[in-house]
């Protein structure tokens, strides 16, 4: 069985929600993979805009997020030659579908469970849904709509995977061998902190607490000046402490700024021989180099041209779900004719 599945073509799925600017963290996270997957398998890459409606429902934000994260990805290197790239509202009829089939078979018990539908719950505890408790099942039904066998994806959605792995295993008991099990692709599971000191960047958050990738040069300069850096050195004449754990501005350091620079301005901070405002400075001068050339890609791609990629995406992604729906229709015993 398991060489089997090694000897299967190997198909990523990974979606995304429209819910903001694109920041440092999803681009280094999530974005860079991505554009490296798509050279080495066959790839899905969506948008979920239903997936918004749990959390984000309005309806003007909805529409100038798809496109503005469509762009993003874009600018990112997603090619259209290589990837599908669509909206997943542009097979919803097929993806709700599937999820309908797919929720007769997850128990109920489990996503009452999961510890995402609690926080999601906690944090918007006027709007706790029926699609929040449901949103594993619509996440495995856009994995399983093309067969998928790889996900990549980050601490947060390990235990979504797994409940798509027990979709696929129960369906399996009642209908057959249909659905391989994904298997997530934990590669590169770095976790940009935020500018304030607190927890990791986040899009939902404050916008001062991250880098968005269309910040321009002293938008950045603003951020970082104001970020949170070293609690124990309060005067400049007292060393600091340039650690991953002593230092948020060293810590953000680490990822963006060259060793030999980075080497030379901990010594510096150390000996008290250069102060935080101009250690900040270097950094927002380390972002500014990664954010600039993405956002002049990213000002090379038109609405229209994403209106496009997402067509013609929309239609990969169609033709190979229209496939795997019939199949899921006739083992299930659904009408045929
Ligand atoms: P939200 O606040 O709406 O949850 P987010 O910034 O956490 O937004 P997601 O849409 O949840 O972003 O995640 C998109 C991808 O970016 C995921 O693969 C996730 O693992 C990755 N990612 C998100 N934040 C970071 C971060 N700070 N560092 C590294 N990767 C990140
Ligand atoms: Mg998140």
């Amino acid at each position: 069985m398991a060489n089997q599945q090694t000897q299967q073509k190997q198909i990523v799925t990974s979606g995304i929600r429209p819910t903001g600017e694109l920041h440092l963290g999803n681009y280094y996270g999530a974005l860079l993979n991505l554009t490296r997957l798509q050279d080495q398998y066959d790839a899905y890459f969506f948008i979920v805009d239903l997936h918004s409606l749990t959390t984000h429902p309005n309806s003007a934000d909805l529409r100038r997020n798809l496109i503005g994260v469509a762009r993003d990805y874009v600018a990112a290197g997603l090619d259209p030659e290589k990837c599908a790239l669509y909206a997943q509202s542009s097979i919803s009829d097929l993806i709700g579908e599937l999820h309908t089939y797919l929720s007769m078979v997850m128990p109920l018990g489990e996503l009452l469970r999961c510890p995402t539908f609690k926080e999601k719950a906690k944090k918007h505890p006027d709007n706790i849904n029926y699609g929040l408790v449901g949103y594993p099942v619509l996440m495995a039904a856009d994995i399983l709509i093309h067969k998928g066998t790889l996900v990549p994806v980050g601490e947060d959605q390990v235990v979504h995977l797994e409940m798509a792995r027990t979709i696929v295993r129960r369906f399996q008991q009642i209908y057959g061998d249909l659905f391989p099990e994904p298997q997530p692709l934990i590669e590169n599971a770095v976790r940009i902190p935020a500018l304030s000191g607190q927890g990791k960047m986040s899009k939902s958050d404050a916008r001062d607490s991250y880098i968005s990738m269309r910040d321009e040069s002293d938008q950045i300069q603003a951020k970082v000046k104001k970020a949170y850096s070293d609690p124990a050195r309060v005067y400049k004449h007292q060393p600091g402490h340039p650690t991953i754990e002593g230092c948020n501005i060293y810590h953000l350091h680490s990822f963006f700024t060259e060793a030999d620079l980075l080497d030379g301005l901990a010594a510096q901070c150390q000996q008290a021989a250069i102060g935080c405002a101009d250690c900040k400075h270097h950094l927002a001068t380390s972002l500014t180099s990664i954010v600039e050339p993405f956002r002049e890609r990213r000002a090379q791609v038109s609405d229209d041209d994403v209106v496009d990629i997402l067509t013609i995406g929309g239609q990969k992604a169609r033709a190979s779900a229209e496939l795997v729906l019939a199949e899921v229709r006739s083992a299930m015993g659904l009408r045929t004719f």
